[in-house]
């Protein structure tokens, strides 16, 4: 059944000190249809094209079968779902409407970022070390991105000991249009059941990481914040690139203040491409069969996030400007980082989709 919406504008919510939006009336207001699959716990917001679960209490929400953290949780009161306008804001309006909302942007030069290296091994799992790994896929990734025309630089081309805010220093001085850093995944405990891999982008100013393992716990901006929507649309084209084109388990789209993400002035992203310590993600890891195959998918989702980042043809930006909006977003309008922009009692609403 679908949810009512209020007649003029929507009803505010406040939870856990913050705004939340009824999604039924949200999903109206942008041309998607709204229905509960499990009552009171599953809500799915449909259209022609796209398709988003929201589960209640989840800090995920699933959109094209990827899943993208949330900052606050799903709600439900009193059988009317409801988001956080801040995740709104931050989490799913980039993704579904990225001309409106991400800057247009060629892209010549990507820097590549194998994880760790000389001194610092990374995980490891008996004699497999993920350096070795990272600097395996980061080579294959870079002969496939220069075939595809693409410039590429990398942070580190052999085992040696790179200092993190180094990494995105070299982007900065380079010129770099995207910032890409390669790592793999390890678990103490679970290792049979934990898999699949899972992509990080800059965590939202005022927001808490997804899981930021020590690093980056201040809430405040960070040069990258500059850069969120579009590094968020780029973490999100890869990973689902990722799950679809090697059948992996889907661990996500994550947000965290790592120390090689915070500081570049680019749109950029970690990819966790697996998990060495699974028995059999693992083996695929060290073979270079499967690498070759993780490297086509990066490259594939790379080149979606360019086809979506284009920038208009002349004639087409104009039709843009003239039908822009208050809700429309151009790149002057982006806010600089540490100022969100500020909900209004009708800005769910992304009116005319
Ligand atoms: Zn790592």
């Amino acid at each position: 059944m679908a949810i009512q919406a209020a007649p003029h504008k929507f009803e505010a919510f406040r939870f856990n000190g913050q705004d939340y939006v009824p999604i039924g009336d949200w999903a109206r207001a942008n041309g998607l249809h709204c229905i509960w699959l499990k009552r009171g716990d599953e809500l799915v917001a449909t259209n022609r094209t796209t398709r988003l679960v929201f589960d209640v209490d989840s800090h995920y929400v699933e959109i094209d079968g990827v899943q993208v953290a949330l900052s606050f949780p799903v709600a439900n009161q009193n059988g009317v779902a409801l988001v956080a306008q801040f995740d709104l804001d931050a989490a799913i309006r980039p993704l579904l409407f990225p001309s409106r909302y991400v800057k247009p942007a060629g892209i010549r030069t990507i820097c590549l970022d194998p994880g760790h290296g000389g001194r610092d091994a990374g995980n490891h799992e008996g004699w497999h070390y993920e350096k070795i790994y990272t600097l395996a896929l980061a080579g294959e990734l870079r002969d496939q991105l220069r075939k595809a025309g693409f410039n590429v630089i990398q942070t580190r081309t052999r085992d040696t000991y790179v200092e993190l805010p180094d990494r995105p220093a070299l982007a900065n001085q380079r010129g770099a249009d995207l910032f890409v850093s390669l790592h793999f995944n390890a678990t103490p405990t679970g290792k049979n059941e934990v898999e699949g891999p899972q992509t990080y982008c800059i965590t939202p100013v005022g927001a808490s990481s997804t899981d930021a393992q020590g690093e980056g716990s201040n809430h405040g901006p960070t040069p990258a914040n500059r850069d969120e929507d579009e590094s968020l649309l780029l973490a999100y084209q890869i990973q689902k690139s990722l799950v679809g084109n090697l059948g992996a388990n889907d661990r996500g789209v994550r947000r965290a203040r790592f120390a090689v993400l915070r500081d570049a002035r680019m749109p950029a992203i970690l990819i966790e491409g697996g998990y060495m310590t699974h028995p059999f993600e693992g083996r695929q890891i060290y073979s270079t069969a499967y690498r070759r195959r993780m490297a086509q998918a990066i490259v594939k989702g790379i080149l979606a996030y360019q086809k979506l980042v284009l920038p208009p043809p002349p004639s087409v930006s104009r039709a843009i400007n003239h039908h822009s909006t208050k809700a429309g977003n151009n790149s002057s309008a982006k806010h600089p980082p540490g100022e969100r922009r500020q909900p209004s009692s009708n800005s769910a609403a992304d009116a005319g989709f």
